[in-house]
């Protein structure tokens, strides 16, 4: 297959937009989109520090590499990697070997957090029949916001592509949590979290992939030993049947979500967040944050 722009061998088809794409023409498609997104909702101002939370996988990998490219050069924006050591044996030491790598070879400072220092125990040591991702989901926000606040980020930057958005924007229908939907805004500044932004959601992550193949990236074949929840299983194989079916599904489903996020800020406004009266950290609608709730104690 040829690429509909040039002519040269095509290294994808997509299907959504039925583009055959070479090698360049995929990068360049990918990099506009982000490009886009990012000044669509002022993901990046003058001034930011941008705090990458950088797992090593793919997704955050491809996030710093491409935040690296479009900000290397300007004095007025910095770029920091934070990535945190869960504790999970036979896995995180590989994806964070990886995100070292990355950081080194492209200079951007980085700092690793580790549970056990922070919260006394690894995730394979708290874990006593608790679902495993709550409880690490849960940690991870709360010493990711932490130490973005502590290295003075302005921003704090996920790797969330197009599929991960679209399986969190169907949970929170199927789950009627208008107030999360809310907080999904990008660059939303009401959450009492240093400022989330997500400039690859608008990118599948089969694209992400191919990305970080083409730019020379070890295959991230890792995968957590602590199987992903159920509820989010069945809506990612949902929504891929759906897309193989529909293409484009994903994308509407993202643009409907944008649609209807207009309408709700007219009559919508985001329960506000309170500080947890144990530690002082944002805790969502409770007195107590999670946090402090997992840990039964108070945190420092
Ligand atoms: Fe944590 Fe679950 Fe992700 Fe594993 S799969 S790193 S337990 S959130």
């Amino acid at each position: 297959m040829k690429c509909d722009k040039c002519n040269r061998e095509a290294v994808i088809f997509q299907k959504y937009s039925s583009a055959h794409l070479c090698k360049d023409h995929f990068i360049e498609d990918v990099e506009r989109k982000i490009k886009r997104d990012i000044r669509k909702y002022r993901m990046v101002e003058k001034g930011d520090t941008i705090a990458i939370a950088l797992s090593g996988g793919k997704d955050s990998s491809a996030l710093l590499y491409i935040l690296h490219k479009l900000f290397n050069n300007r004095q007025d924006i910095h770029l920091v990697a934070i990535s945190i050591d869960e504790g999970i044996h036979g896995y995180r030491d590989k994806t964070l070997k990886r995100a070292r790598a990355l950081t080194e070879k492209l200079e951007v400072p980085h700092v690793i957090k580790s549970f056990e220092d922070a919260f006394g125990d690894s995730l394979d040591d708290l874990l006593t029949g608790g679902k495993a991702c709550s409880v690490c989901g849960v940690l991870r926000k709360n010493l990711l916001n932490k130490t973005a606040r502590e290295n003075c980020a302005t921003k704090l930057g996920l790797g969330h592509n197009l599929d991960d958005e679209t399986q969190t924007i169907l949970m929170n229908y199927l789950r009627a949590d208008i107030d999360r939907m809310m907080r999904m805004i990008p660059n939303n500044r009401q959450t009492g979290l240093v400022p989330r932004i997500k400039p690859l959601r608008s990118i599948p992550e089969k694209e992400i992939a191919l990305y970080t193949y083409l730019h020379d990236s070890p295959l991230d074949v890792d995968r957590c030993p602590y199987a992903p929840d159920a509820l989010r299983n069945d809506v990612r194989s949902l929504l891929n049947d759906y897309e193989t079916a529909h293409p484009g599904t994903k994308y509407a489903l993202l643009k409907g979500f944008e649609k209807i996020i207009e309408s709700l800020k007219q009559t919508h406004t985001i329960t506000p967040v309170k500080k947890c009266t144990e530690c002082g950290e944002p805790s969502g609608r409770s007195n107590i944050c999670k946090t402090c709730q997992l840990l039964k104690k108070p945190s420092n």
